[in-house]
């Protein structure tokens, strides 16, 4: 049912610095790792975008906020106890050359949590950037979770705090609630689930509108050597924005498949029959806003395999948004480059200047064709699938790398 506390409503992002403890943060909360590929658990470091959903308990006869828990056992009575909400969370990989995979997933982010070490100074260059990104996409329920508590004296922590504080001043963050945790110890999570329920509430967007999910994985479900007879069609993950999707409607993806025609690339939608819906591992009736869906196609699993369609658009045939190959966009430049060491000033934008652009969970480079000071347009090497209006992260190579600069509008 739709108020079924073991479904997710809500996806909560978990973004910092590269080892202050986000995916170790989500495995304590959730009993699941999202670090979960080989080449992942062999470097360290979370590389895709995770995803593990949570459920948070509370006991009916103690008070405050450890009375909270993520398991069915009360911290305080050791009664045990009913469920009474249940999140996702999209643990976003904290290392600088993964900007653009964070900023994909701040797409379908409703709030989240920003994750800094208490035992390095604040900030660090991902802790900027990714606070940044929320800045620039718009996402403003925000949780700042001090973890690592276990390893600093109380006064380290208190400093730390301090330096925290100075940081978010004047940003989006500037009145977000500071939650001292221990990851790996499950140090203060009663206060931190307490935060998040006060702070990213379930979302409540429109059901009764012609359905929109963006794409944030795609699969292949089939063990390898599995019969034909076995085979299950291709699987795409991701969030409604608004609208709903059941088993048996016809949806269109796009900008779909590509092909080749006259020497040139050319994009055709993609149509197919959803065959199941899940949320939170549980087969439902319904696939709703917020929190993480898994959509059961009719596809030929070849076409979803290994994140073949991250970034695409899914919904009722003929509703969708536009394709566009160039987009013009109002821009809005960032005065300093933030993320690196050696912070520098950001200069307008040059002809033919190659630019990454997130769009939705969509990711890809365009070139820039025309400039003025707050705007520009540019030819996409790959097109997005887009309402007008759309929020357009914009990063610039500097130094080798992908810096977040600036934020743009989809005007045409
Ligand atoms: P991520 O890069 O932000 O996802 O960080 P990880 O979750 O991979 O953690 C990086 C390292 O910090 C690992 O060795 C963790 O065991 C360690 N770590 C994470 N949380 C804590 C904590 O609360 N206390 C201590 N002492 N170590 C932690
Ligand atoms: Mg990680």
């Amino acid at each position: 049912s739709l108020h079924d506390p073991t479904i997710p409503n809500v996806n909560i992002g978990v973004v910092g610095h590269v080892d202050h403890g986000k995916t170790t943060l989500v495995s304590q909360l959730t009993g699941s790792w999202t670090d979960r590929h080989s080449e992942e658990l062999k470097r360290g470091i979370s590389i895709r975008l995770g995803y593990a959903d949570a459920t948070f308990y509370k006991c009916p006869k103690c008070q405050g906020p450890e009375s909270w828990s993520n398991t069915d056992t009360c911290q305080i009575c050791g009664g045990k106890l009913e469920p009474v909400r249940s999140v996702s969370f999209v643990d976003a990989p904290g290392h600088e050359t993964l900007m653009a995979t964070m900023l994909s997933g701040s797409a379908i982010m409703d709030g989240a949590m920003l994750v800094i070490a208490a035992n390095e100074p604040c900030p660090q260059p991902q802790t900027k950037e990714h606070l940044m990104a929320l800045e620039l996409t718009g996402i403003t329920n925000i949780i700042i979770v001090q973890n690592k508590i276990d390893v600093v004296p109380q006064k380290q922590a208190i400093e730390n705090y301090k330096q925290i504080k100075a940081f978010v001043k004047g940003t989006v963050a500037e009145n977000a609630p500071i939650i001292p945790v221990s990851a790996q110890k499950k140090i203060n999570f009663g206060v931190l689930i307490d935060a998040l329920n006060t702070i990213i509430p379930d979302t409540e967007r429109d059901a009764d509108v012609p359905p929109i999910m963006l794409i944030a994985r795609s699969f292949d479900v089939n063990r390898p050597g599995s019969s034909w007879r076995d085979i299950k069609g291709g699987v795409i993950g991701g969030s409604l924005i608004r609208g709903e999707f059941r088993e048996g409607d016809d949806i269109e993806i796009r900008p779909g498949r590509q092909y080749m025609s006259e020497n040139k690339a050319k994009w055709e939608p993609i149509t197919t029959k959803i065959t199941s819906t899940n949320k939170a591992s549980h087969k439902v009736a319904v696939a709703t806003p917020g929190g993480l869906s898994a959509i059961g196609t009719k596809l030929d699993p070849a076409i979803t395999k290994s994140d073949t369609l991250v970034g695409q658009v899914a919904g009722a045939i003929g509703s969708l948004p536009p394709v566009w190959d160039k987009l013009k966009f109002d821009m809005t430049l960032m005065d300093r480059v933030v993320g690196s060491a050696s912070e520098q000033n950001i200069e307008p934008l040059r002809l033919k200047e190659p630019l990454m652009l997130s769009v939705g969970t969509a990711v890809t480079v365009g070139i820039v064709m025309a400039a003025k000071k707050n705007q520009a347009e540019v030819i996409l090497k790959r097109p997005v699938c887009a309402e007008l209006g759309s929020r357009i992260a914009i990063s610039r190579q500097v130094g080798g790398r992908w810096r977040l600069i600036g934020m743009g509008i989809l005007t045409e």
